[in-house]
């Protein structure tokens, strides 16, 4: 819509606008004061005299005046003077031999009357209104467009060739590129999907922390669906005006309907969909509310055997409202998280081929070096890398210069903290070990999803508890008590093998919290205070917080309870790590090589015998560590040391893919942090 026309027409229409109100003021204002200045006012009486002088050569007689022009001492000049209910004058003009006329005004019809009056300024008044409005919006930043398409969506549409990204593009996703394909596979032949009677899902939302490839995922959908293709951003929806939002929200999907089958894509979702507010003080915000609901509306309003796709990502999934993704409306959600090892040197490779580069690039060492990097980054250590060589005179990029320029982009990461070295690494790699351990000895089942040391969405590190909360109607005491020793079990390990205590907890502590705190305050789970509501809801169905009811002596007697029930869990905890030592130690070993463990692959190991001496010496040189053995011989420390010089021969053999992604799958629906 923003040309640069714009600029050049732009003086044009101030010269207009001015030659306007110039006219205006002229007709209807300023026109006695403009007579020019040779005109002379004169009184009616010294007119009179003048005639009567014979000094007046030339009459004429308007409505309101009578302009003459006179010759004074031998000058002529132009008079004016008011006009006066005289009848003898005509006359006197007569005697005096003046030429005298009325001016033959028509009256001006009614039609230009009103013109002139009331539709030129009114017009006048508009325009410039809109000319402001126009300005303001362009200072905002959000372009101009034109009077009438205010309020309508920019989306643009995109066809096959634009975007030019398939899922080739994407490398290491895997799971979100097979959620995505059945999407396309959708749209391209619906009819498969029909006969069996499955929907498609109408809303699916990619979450992941930034530079993960959600943009570029939602492209290569686009380029690999043969549909339209509409995207637009979150913070596009945001406007100055209330109802523009909501109006651009109802003009994108009415477009959408009218060219479905067809995808529609909001990137950075979380500029409209952020929860609305419960608390009612601070009085909220009605515009991004109204969009907001306009949005939910939008998704109640159609029908996924339309053909329309909704395609969303974000990076902030905790702030985005509920009813956006309670089921209906999102009711996928994929989750890109930072690739671990295998997905690190996909990745670079994917980018590699951007470039020229050495045939014998180890790329699994630079994707070891760059553990906790994302997408963007990895990308960005290619590009570095050919600059690099570029610099030093090279026709080709060597492993050296991808050395190098890891340094250059993760010194900018390391502010942001989130590189991880590799004691770090094993810290978080016992802290997660910890979490599942605990839960598997506690409940005898695998840990619901794959276990990573490679950061995740929240910030927390990556263990999903094996007990899916969403999906139980009700939970015992006993069940509470037991996730809260599995959310002391991070810490718990971390005390025992390093004796030391990481802000990695935090998250836990704030879980556990919240659930013990909930055992007293609103379940009523402890015998000290029986019955009693200690706790109330507001905004409920938002989502929503709770405030304490209790007075301040309950109060205290409520955070002590809180504490004892953390405290009892946290030694719990202590007691199944100790208890399991050399599992403790095995897995985590695995994990630190893998970066991420499967559920099934963590039983296999947890159930597994621990390796006989023998075996393990076998092992140093043979690499097979997954075979379970007969021979038993319970010695943790000494496996424990043995296996650290294995450790190289380790990650090169056994990785279970299928199972990854089983497990994985069912992350989708697991309530995470
Ligand atoms: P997000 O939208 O998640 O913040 P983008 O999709 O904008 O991230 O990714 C930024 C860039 O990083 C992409 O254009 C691409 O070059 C690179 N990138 C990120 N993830 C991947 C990936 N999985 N495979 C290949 N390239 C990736
Ligand atoms: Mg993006
Ligand atoms: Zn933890």
């Amino acid at each position: 819509m923003e040309t640069g026309n714009n600029n050049n027409r732009r003086p044009l229409i101030y010269y207009l606008s001015g030659a306007l109100l110039l006219y205006i003021l002229l007709r209807f204002g300023l026109s006695p004061a403009l007579d020019n200045e040779s005109t002379k006012e004169v009184p009616y009486s010294q007119f009179i005299e003048m005639v009567d002088n014979g000094e007046v050569t030339e009459l004429q007689k308007e409505d309101y005046k009578t302009v003459f022009k006179a010759k004074v001492d031998g000058k002529e000049k132009t008079y004016v003077t008011g006009n006066w209910n005289d009848p003898d004058i005509t006359q006197r003009l007569i005697d005096s031999n003046v030429e005298f006329k009325r001016v033959i005004e028509e009256p001006m019809s009614p039609g230009m009357s009103i013109l002139l009056t009331s539709i030129i300024p009114i017009g006048f008044l508009i325009f410039m209104g809109y000319m402001m409005s126009r300005s303001l919006t362009k200072q905002m930043g959000k372009g101009g467009g034109d009077f009438m398409s205010f309020g309508k969506s920019k989306a643009k549409v995109y066809v096959k060739s634009k975007t030019g990204k398939t899922f080739n593009d994407v490398a290491g996703q895997e799971e979100a590129k097979d959620s995505l394909y059945e999407v396309v596979d959708f749209l391209h032949s619906p009819k498969k999907y029909r006969d069996i009677g499955a929907v498609c899902p109408k809303g699916v939302l990619l979450i992941g922390p930034p530079g993960t490839g959600k943009t570029l995922l939602a492209q290569a959908v686009a380029g690999e669906a043969n549909v339209p293709f509409f995207s637009i951003s979150g913070s596009e929806f945001v406007e100055m005006f209330v109802g523009l939002g909501a109006s651009k929200v109802r003009d994108l999907f009415k477009q959408a309907k009218e060219k479905a089958p067809c995808i529609v894509f909001i990137d950075e979702i979380d500029a409209i969909g952020k929860k609305r507010d419960t608390s009612g003080f601070s009085g909220g915000n009605d515009e991004r509310e109204q969009t907001l609901n306009q949005l939910l509306n939008e998704m109640d309003g159609f029908d996924a055997t339309e053909g329309v796709v909704l395609l969303a990502a974000t990076n902030r999934p905790e702030i985005l409202d509920p009813a956006l993704t309670r089921p209906g409306r999102f009711d996928r959600q994929i989750r890109v998280e930072l690739p671990d090892l295998k997905g690190r040197e996909a990745i670079l490779k994917v980018h590699a081929k951007d470039v020229k580069i050495k045939d014998n690039i180890d790329f699994e060492e630079i994707a070891r070096m760059t553990a906790g990097t994302s997408g963007a980054d990895l990308a960005n250590i290619i590009n570095e890398g050919a600059l690099r060589a570029v610099r030093e005179g090279r026709k080709e990029v060597i492993q050296e210069d991808l050395q190098e320029s890891i340094e250059v982009v993760i010194a900018g990461q390391q502010k942001k903290n989130t590189v991880i070295s590799d004691d770090q690494k094993k810290i978080i790699a016992y802290h997660e070990v910890g979490h599942a351990l605990v839960t598997a000895v506690q409940t005898n089942k695998k840990p619901v999803t794959k276990i990573t040391i490679v950061p995740r969405t929240s910030g927390a590190l990556g263990y999903t508890m094996s007990v899916d909360r969403d999906e139980k109607y009700i939970m015992t005491k006993q069940e509470l008590f037991n996730e809260i020793v599995t959310l002391t079990g991070g810490r718990s390990a971390e005390e025992i093998i390093f004796n030391t205590k990481t802000t990695g907890a935090s998250n836990d502590i704030e879980r556990a919290t919240k659930i013990a705190r909930s055992m007293v305050t609103t379940y009523g789970m402890e015998d000290d205070f029986d019955f009693v509501q200690l706790e109330e809801t507001y905004g409920r169905y938002l989502g929503g917080d709770r405030r304490l009811i209790a007075s301040t002596g309950t109060a205290d007697k409520i955070d002590q309870k809180v504490m004892e029930i953390i405290s009892q869990a946290h030694y719990r905890a202590i007691e199944i790590l100790k208890d399991n030592m050399d599992k403790l130690h095995e897995i985590a070993d695995y994990l630190l090589k893998k970066e991420t463990i499967t559920g099934k692959e963590f039983m296999d190991i947890l159930n597994r015998k621990p390796l006989s001496q023998a075996e393990l010496a076998d092992e140093s040189e043979n690499t097979k560590i997954e075979a379970p053995t007969e021979d038993t011989q319970d010695n943790a420390t000494e496996y424990k040391e043995k296996k650290e010089d294995s450790d190289k021969d380790l990650e090169s053999s056994n990785s279970d893919e299928t199972s990854d992604k089983e497990d994985s799958n069912k992350e989708d629906s697991t309530d995470e942090e």
